[in-house]
Parts: structure tokens; sequence; C-alpha cells
């Protein structure tokens, strides 16, 4: 079977009150290729703390991040095929949708062959993505998440669901093998939140990529994921399909908060 993400005795220690404390305590953990893995517990149980350490926003005291087999640790995150949307969108208010999203992209460098200087030395060449790639890009993005018809849009004119769809394509116009997604639809009300829930399933289905969803929201987890990992006090407690969790919980606290 192949791997897409996994992490080996994963540990990261906080200071608190001039104490030492593991947020994330030896966390070991496979996700398949095109895999809907949430992290579910309670604030402060260390969801999205492994979640930066997956993304490399943060660097594990111990342990491992492997993509696809390949050491990530210590690879700095723009160099990661991964993206994080996070439950406040930080979309530039000041751009249209097709802007927010093509805002990465005309920053991109992308590989352009090699040059072999006058020793013999082999560089790679880079160059910048031409303005019709980043059209082709965003507009293929626009589609994924159905908003062909908004990139002229103004963000601050859409509703909220709609923001985090925007969101979500400027995470995907990168292409990542790994989409990281932070309590995405925490800022949502109750009735947009199950309208997206739905969303984001039919969205992960169509795209086949891995997702890993943090959420402390039960019925959320359940819904939506095909794997939950139920965490407590930075350590796992149960990894297993929802059914799995609800029926046959491991020990007492995930009875408890399941
Ligand atoms: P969750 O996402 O499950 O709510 P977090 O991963 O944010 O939990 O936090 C796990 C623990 O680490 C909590 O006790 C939190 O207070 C602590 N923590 C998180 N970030 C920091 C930080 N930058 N400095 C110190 N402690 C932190």
């Amino acid at each position: 079977m192949s791997i897409s993400l996994e992490l080996r005795g994963i540990c990261r220690t906080y200071v608190k009150d001039n104490e030492t404390f593991l947020a994330v305590d030896n966390v070991n953990l496979t996700v398949s290729p095109g895999e809907f893995l949430t992290f579910l517990g309670p604030s402060g149980c260390g969801k999205t703390t492994t979640l930066r350490l997956i993304a490399g926003f943060l660097e594990p005291t111990s342990g491992k991040v492997l993509l696809k087999g390949e050491d990530i640790t210590g690879v700095p995150p723009y160099k990661r095929p991964v993206n994080t949307v996070f439950q406040k969108y930080a979309l530039f208010p000041h751009l249209n949708v097709f802007n927010n999203i093509a805002f990465g992209l005309k920053l991109k460098y992308v590989p352009d062959g090699t040059y072999v200087d006058k020793k013999g030395v082999e560089y790679e060449k880079q160059r910048k993505l031409t303005k019709r790639e980043i059209e082709e890009k965003v507009n293929a993005a626009l589609k994924m998440v159905d908003l062909e018809d908004y990139g002229h849009r103004n963000v601050n004119s859409l509703s909220g669901g709609q923001q985090q769809r925007v969101a979500i394509a400027r995470a995907l116009v990168n292409e990542p093998e790994v989409l990281l997604l932070d309590e995405p639809l925490g800022a949502l009300d109750l009735k947009m939140r199950k309208d997206m829930q739905m969303e984001l399933k039919e969205m992960h289905q169509k795209l086949g990529i891995t997702f890993v969803y943090v959420t402390h929201d039960q019925e959320e987890a359940l819904t939506m994921s095909d794997t939950i990992v139920v965490m407590n006090k930075g350590k796992i407690q149960q990894i297993g399909r929802p059914e799995d969790i609800y029926n046959e919980p491991k020990n007492a606290f995930v009875a408890d908060f399941i």
C-alpha cells in the first residue's frame, strides 16, 4: 500500500509558565493517498500544532515528517507540496477573487531546464509563470470550487462560504499533494457550515488529493472523514473509521468525547 504522508515519532514541546510540556507527544501515523483524515479533539489537545508540523511552519522537537516516503523534516513550508486553508481566510480585501488566487503564483518560480557554465557545472534554471499560465491555473482552481464566474468580484461582496471557497482555490492553485484544513468552517454559521461540509466532501472526492482536516466538532468529523484521529493532551487516543470510533471507542476518553 502506498503512503501519502507519514508522521514518525513526532514530538513538539512548548514552554508554559516556565515549564516545558509536550504539546504533541509521540505521534505516529500514516495517511493513504486520497484519504480524508481528521484530527479531532478538545481545544488544546495538539491538533493545530500537528498540522503546522506537517505544513512546516513549525519543526518537531523530535521525529520525522515524510511525504511519499521522502523525509521533509526541515524543508521550508514553501518547498513542501502541501497547502493550508485556515479558519480566517486571510483574503486580501483590496484584490478581486482572481488576483487573490493569482497572488502567490505571480511570485512563484518554476524549473526551466538547465544551464551549463564555462567550467561545465550544470545549474537549474528558473523562470516566473507567464500571464497565460497564471490565467489557466486560476481558472482551473475557480472551476474546482464552483466559482467560475466570480473572478472579477470583490471578495468583500461574497458570502462567508464563498470566501472560504476562494481560500480553498488559493490553496489548490499550487497543486498540492496534501491539503491541510485547520477548522476551515469554524467561522461560518450553522446552516452554511452544513452546506460547506457537503461541498468539501464532494470537492475531496472530485479532486482525489489527500485532505488532513482539523476540527473539535465531533459531528463534522464523523460526517466528513474516511479516518478520524482522536487526540487528547498531545497523544493519539484512537485512529479509526468514523463508525469504529463511534461504535467501538478504545478508551473512556474517546467514548466520552464522541
Ligand atoms: P488545538 O489545535 O488542539 O486546540 P494546539 O495545537 O493549538 O491545540 O495547542 C496545543 C497546546 O500547545 C496547548 O496547550 C497550547 O496552549 C499550547 N501552545 C500552542 N502554541 C503554543 C506556543 N506558540 N507557545 C506555547 N504554547 C503553545
